[in-house]
Parts: structure tokens; C-alpha cells; sequence
């Protein structure tokens, strides 16, 4: 048993022009201690699945199939207040844009404050300062616990959002896109503080974002997701260094920051497949170089490479990693 156990998650959304399939098939753990990336381009399904795990779906969105344990549990079958307590208790969650989604009437510490106080039975000095702690582990002046999210930069704010979702020391930390909109020192920054304190806590953390160079940065695994679909798992060393999906070797020359030598930036051509069609062919044949009849026929599955911790769903996979190895090294 990992700490967080995804298997065969489907999600829908039901919309006017019919149902769509935002997360297909989807399985991964995360064992303890564990740092996971989930990556993808912009609506592969990445905060579908987070908030699928965190049970906050929108109400067109439902759970089709597919089971979600942490420590064993599922939690697919909470109810309303059981879900609460595992949310903050257990898991916490910087949403996207988390740092809009402060109330912009009540001051960041009383924010905070009444996180805690929901959750744990301490006085309001107490709260006050476990506030003033927790402003002083993600890098905020402790005086300013009664300043509003306005009084705050943007950077500042994200900071709030993070102590917040550290108040109760969870064991599981679900960020996504923590670091979006952030200019890029900034950015460092977050991810570092992050790291930091997930490290102190001995937390595992799901990170989820768009740039696989943050994941290559700071991940032990991950999932490289599109059009809902897991294209390639495992360890980032595996994933990232040694890609054998097309997905995954497109994705990686659009961030070339992780690749050696110079190249510049290039973007997959074409654009992400329509989710409102029943799932049946290879969801990235539209824009995949190698596609043929096969991939047309049928998605496929995702299948465990021979190097440990290493599975890719590709129909010519071995094909691709080949003519990957045969560009970068001149060699062979
Ligand atoms: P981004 O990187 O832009 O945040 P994402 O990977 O988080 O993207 P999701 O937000 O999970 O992607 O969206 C996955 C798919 O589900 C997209 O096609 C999106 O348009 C669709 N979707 C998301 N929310 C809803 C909703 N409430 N109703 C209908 N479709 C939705
Ligand atoms: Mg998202």
C-alpha cells in the first residue's frame, strides 16, 4: 500500500454538446516521502485528477469508474464531512491560482486562523501563534498577519496560500501550478520554500504543472498526461532523460531548458484531441509523427519497459525511442 493509490480513475464532465472524457484510465502511487509530478499541456486533465482525489470536483464532473485510496482508504466513498477532515488533516491543496482565491475582506492571518480553528479545537492566541509560525516558515514577515491579500505581492500571496495549507501539517501536499503567473525568481523561490518544508514535514508532495523542467527539478516520478490519458510513468530519471513516448519527446523539446546543448523552443504542432469523442484511437495520432492504422485502431495500453519504474503507452515505442536514440547520438 502507497500513501496515495490512483486506479483506473475515470472522470467526466457532462456539458450541452455531450460528455467530456477529462481523465481516462488513469493509475499511479505516490509512496511516502515520495515527490510525484503530474505534467501535461493545458487540458490533459491534470487538475481533473487533483480534484478528483480532493473530492471537489465541479457538480458536472463525476468519478465514472476506477477506485482512489490514500492509507488505504477509499476516498470516492466519503461523505461530505468525512472528506473535510481528510482535506487539511491529512491532504493539502494550493488550487490553481490559489493566490486569487484569498477572501479579500478578512486579513491572511484570520484566513489562516480560521483553517486551523475549523479543523482543531485551540484558542484564538494559540491560532494566532501557530499564524505567526507558519508566516515565518514560508518567508513572510510574522507582523503582517493582519494585513489584507491586497496589501500582499503576488508572490506574497502565494506564500499565504502554502502557510495555510501547511496549518495542519498534512502528509500529503497537492499543488498545482504553484509557481503560475509567478515571474521566474519568484518562482524558485516557491518551489524551494515548498521543498523545504515538505522536507521538514516529511510530507509527499503532487505537483502538478506544465513545465516538465520544475518537475525535472524538484520530482522523484511522474505521470506525463494528455488528452486524459497517463502516456509515460515512472522515475524522472527514466521519464525525462530517456523518453520513449512521442508525447513525452514532444513535450520535452518545447522545454529545452532540461536538454543538453543548445536547441531552441519548439512546440508540438497541431492542437490537443476533442475530449468530447467517445476514447477509442491513440489520443495523441493527430499530432504523433509515428501514427499509423494501428494507432487509429485502438489506444494503446501502457506497458512496463524493461529499465525498472518505467512504463509508456505507445504503440511504436520501441520504434520511437530508437529513432530518438539515433538523432541525439550521432554515434549510432
Ligand atoms: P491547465 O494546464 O490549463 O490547467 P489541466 O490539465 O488542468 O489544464 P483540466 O482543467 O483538468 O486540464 O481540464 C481537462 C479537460 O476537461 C479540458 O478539456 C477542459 O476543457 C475540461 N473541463 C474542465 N472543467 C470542466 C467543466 N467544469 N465542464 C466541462 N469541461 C471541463
Ligand atoms: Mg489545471
Amino acid at each position: 500500500m502507497s500513501l496515495l493509490d490512483i486506479t483506473d480513475l475515470t472522470v467526466t464532465y457532462s456539458t450541452d454538446s455531450g460528455t467530456v472524457h477529462a481523465v481516462n484510465d488513469v493509475s499511479f502511487s505516490i509512496d511516502e516521502g515520495v515527490n510525484y509530478g503530474l505534467a501535461g499541456e493545458s487540458g490533459s486533465g491534470k487538475s481533473t485528477l487533483a480534484e478528483a482525489v480532493l473530492g471537489l470536483l465541479p457538480s458536472n464532473g463525476s468519478v465514472e469508474s476506477g477506485s482512489i485510496e490514500f492509507q488505504g482508504r477509499d476516498l470516492t466513498g466519503l461523505s461530505e464531512r468525512e472528506r473535510r477532515d481528510v482535506l487539511w488533516e491529512d491532504i493539502a491543496y494550493i488550487p490553481q491560482s490559489a493566490m486569487d482565491s484569498l477572501d479579500p475582506v478578512m486579513s491572511t492571518g484570520a484566513q489562516i486562523r480560521q483553517a486551523i480553528q475549523t479543523h482543531r479545537n485551540v484558542t484564538d492566541d494559540k491560532a494566532r501563534s501557530r499564524v505567526r509560525e507558519l508566516f515565518e516558515i514560508v518567508g513572510l514577515d510574522p507582523d503582517r498577519i493582519d494585513d489584507y491579500p491586497h496589501e500582499f505581492s503576488g508572490g506574497m500571496r502565494q506564500r499565504v496560500t502554502i502557510a495555510m495549507a501547511l496549518a495542519l501539517e498534512p502528509d500529503l501536499i497537492i499543488a498545482d501550478e504553484p509557481t503560475t503567473g509567478l515571474d521566474v525568481i519568484v518562482q524558485d523561490k516557491i518551489i524551494d520554500k515548498i521543498l523545504e518544508i515538505q522536507d521538514r514535514m516529511d510530507s509527499s508532495l503532487l505537483l502538478i504543472t506544465h513545465e516538465i523542467g520544475v518537475i525535472a527539478e524538484t520530482c522523484d516520478e511522474l505521470s506525463i498526461l494528455y488528452g486524459g490519458k497517463a502516456m509515460e510513468q515512472g522515475s524522472v530519471d527514466n521519464v525525462l532523460v530517456n523518453p520513449t513516448n512521442p508525447y513525452t519527446m514532444g513535450l520535452k523539446n518545447s522545454f529545452p531548458e532540461i536538454e543538453e546543448g543548445d536547441q531552441d523552443p519548439v512546440s508540438i504542432p497541431g492542437s490537443p484531441p476533442n475530449l468530447s469523442e467517445a476514447p477509442g484511437a491513440c489520443v495523441f495520432k493527430d499530432r504523433c509523427p509515428f501514427a499509423t492504422e494501428e494507432c487509429e485502431a485502438s489506444h494503446p495500453d501502457l506497458v512496463d519497459l524493461p529499465n525498472r519504474n518505467h512504463r509508456s503507452a505507445c504503440h511504436h515505442v520501441t520504434k520511437a525511442a530508437q529513432m530518438r536514440r539515433d538523432a541525439t547520438d550521432p554515434e549510432t
